[in-house]
């Protein structure tokens, strides 16, 4: 993983290399500016007297996380076509964990002791349901996916010369799948077109199989009215079907094979002929993300689910937010992502209310009113030397301070209970995240080049075992 780099004045330089910011350090040219992302600040230098190159972010967001990739971006002329091929090498893979489960779960126990105290406890009479959303609200859950997501956008512009970012708005391109003879080669040679059409029919077709709603299996796409017999290649005669259907539908055609069950023909008819609105590819959290990314004034790019797909299996690599991330868009060659993964998960700062409520509302205990002790706050990264009694060894990670003094530390290894202030060393401010590092998370339905990932990760001096994660 790359070292963030910052001038004497804090404005960010080309991020450098572990091996280079060792030296860097050991020289006294550059003093730690910042623990987790890791970044230097060098004494002697000026943005100015410096050399940047293209750094973009890559995003791509999703439910439970969004994966962030920042990539140094060059050009080069293939000689014998003349092309021009984009190179992206990674420098940071990062997943950002969102907390909009959490942010809803809490707002649905709030609601619930507020209904209880205006029905139970006492009488007030049902209201008019008046009050208007304003235009493009989002819940608050949903919200803030698209805060925490421009946080750390912000956040990287702030310590590398961030110049473009890529991110993925549609799941396909409409126009693509209506016009095949849109411009660019990739679309001409069909390929990239496969994909757009394979996520278009995943979308309609609602990921399960037509003829017996098989859902987590592997898809095949066939022809509502086989190609033998006349039907068309258009995607409007085209469902997913799961293999075994697939054999046994063969060329019969749907009539036929339905005889059966009048009532899925009709439905697979119906949906047949709908057309897929625009909007049912692009979800409105994307939506309201993109409107935010544009105003940051970055070179904003938009690519689709179909074209990072396409690139992923191009370039042989595997299925994980943020690799999806390091491939959205147009690019050619993607290098250096056998890299370890910074998780970041949103914690929040604590909260507000003091009152620790039971599960019906009512006051369970208080928290100090103080939300510091001992000059330590919960969610701050501290390292613990504990050199006697049961609790001996080193631990870091994240703390929860008690007022008694005695914390707890969510290390690497698990909850450590107990650990008193004075073995506490302040590593990093508490700024409601927290940080970990992972191997790059595999999700379902990649296991082919899960065996492959664990070579490269193996080949980088990690341990091959290769964590699976549901994405
Ligand atoms: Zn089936």
């Amino acid at each position: 993983m790359a070292v963030l780099v910052l001038d004497k004045r804090k404005k960010p330089l080309m991020p450098c290399s572990e091996k280079r910011a060792r030296i860097l350090l050991e020289r006294g040219r550059a003093r730690v500016h910042r623990m987790v992302p890791f970044t230097i600040r060098l004494v002697d230098r000026l943005r100015e007297d410096s050399v940047l190159q293209e750094v973009r972010i890559g995003l791509d967001p999703g439910s439970k996380s969004t994966g962030i990739a920042v990539t140094r971006e060059s050009e080069t002329v293939d000689e014998s076509t003349g092309e021009v091929l984009k190179t992206r090498v990674v420098l940071m893979l990062l997943e950002l964990q969102h907390r909009g489960g959490i942010i809803r779960d809490k707002l649905t126990s709030r609601r619930a002791f507020r209904r209880r105290r205006r029905s139970q406890l006492r009488y007030r009479p049902a209201r008019f349901d008046n009050r208007t959303k304003p235009q493009g609200w989002l819940a608050p859950s949903l919200q803030h996916r698209v805060d925490t997501t421009l946080t750390w956008v912000r956040r990287l512009q702030r310590w590398a010369p961030i110049a473009s970012l890529s991110t993925m708005l549609h799941r396909f391109d409409t126009q693509a799948l209506q016009n095949p003879e849109i411009s660019g080669e990739e679309y001409q040679q069909g390929e990239l077109l496969g994909y757009e059409v394979r996520e278009y029919l995943l979308e309609k077709w609602g990921r399960k199989c037509a003829y017996c709603d098989a859902e987590h299996t592997a898809l095949t796409i066939d022809h509502i009215h086989p190609r033998s017999k006349g039907g068309s290649d258009r995607v409007s005669n085209l469902t997913l079907a799961c293999f075994p259907c697939n054999q046994r539908k063969s060329n019969q055609d749907v009539r036929d094979f339905l005889a059966k069950d009048p009532k899925r023909l009709a439905r697979i008819e119906a949906v047949r002929k709908a057309p897929l609105k625009d909007a049912a590819a692009v979800n409105s959290t994307r939506w309201a993300l993109w409107e935010r990314l544009k105003a940051t004034g970055l070179d904003v790019e938009v690519g689709t689910g179909g074209r990072t797909k396409w690139n992923r299996k191009r370039l042989n690599i595997p299925k994980a937010h943020c690799l999806d991330a390091a491939c959205t868009g147009r690019v050619d060659t993607v290098q250096h992502w056998q890299q370890p993964v910074l998780t970041i998960k949103a914690t929040g700062r604590g909260s507000y209310q003091r009152t620790r409520l039971d599960r019906y509302g009512f006051p369970r205990g208080y928290l100090t009113r103080s939300k510091s002790a001992f000059g330590l706050q919960t969610g701050d990264m501290v390292r613990a030397v504990v050199t006697t009694g049961k609790k001996a060894g080193r631990y870091l990670g994240r703390v929860a301070i008690r007022a008694s003094g005695s914390f707890n530390i969510q290390a690497k290894t698990g909850l450590v209970q107990g650990i008193h202030h004075r073995f506490c060393t302040l590593i990093q401010r508490a700024d409601g995240y927290g940080y970990s590092w992972a191997k790059i998370a595999l999700q379902q339905g990649d296991a082919r080049t899960g065996a492959a990932c664990a070579a490269a990760l193996s080949l980088h001096g990690l341990n091959p075992v290769v964590s699976r994660a549901i994405g």
